[in-house]
């Protein structure tokens, strides 16, 4: 793991003490699909949004393909939330952090840390900071 990236587990309950909280919106839509409960934020250094993304159980995405198959899982077809909002920044080159957040059917916040083929496509990126809860 590149140690210039920093990861560290959100807790909800301290959320409001960092200063890029997700969006309260994606709370509604994470509960509300029991297939959509991971979503990932790419902030800038400023703490402004650049993308949103979300796992799917039905798409598949060339980047994930690419990803899936370095590091040796190709069976992993299926997008995750953190490729389809690296896939969807249009300006990924000032992106400086990645939020990543798991909510169970309960509306309960689960561990959300990135996978292997996640941590590779985070690090082909500009990303220098990680959370998730
Ligand atoms: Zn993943």
């Amino acid at each position: 793991m590149d140690r210039r990236r920093l990861y560290t587990c959100v807790s909800w309950e301290l959320r409001n003490y960092f200063q890029f909280p997700p969006p309260s919106n994606q709370f509604s839509i994470v509960v509300s699909n029991i297939h959509q409960n991971l979503t990932a934020i790419i902030y800038d250094r400023k703490g402004r949004v650049l993308s949103v993304g979300k796992n799917n159980y039905l798409k598949t995405h060339p980047l994930q393909a690419k990803h899936a198959n370095r590091v040796g899982e190709e069976h992993k077809i299926f997008l995750h939330a953190e490729i389809d909002a690296i896939a969807k920044c249009r300006n990924l080159d000032r992106a400086y952090k990645i939020f990543v957040m798991r909510v169970n059917s309960q509306g309960r916040y689960m561990l959300a840390a990135p996978c292997k083929i996640c941590q590779d496509a985070i690090a082909a990126t500009p990303i220098k900071i990680v959370e998730h809860t």
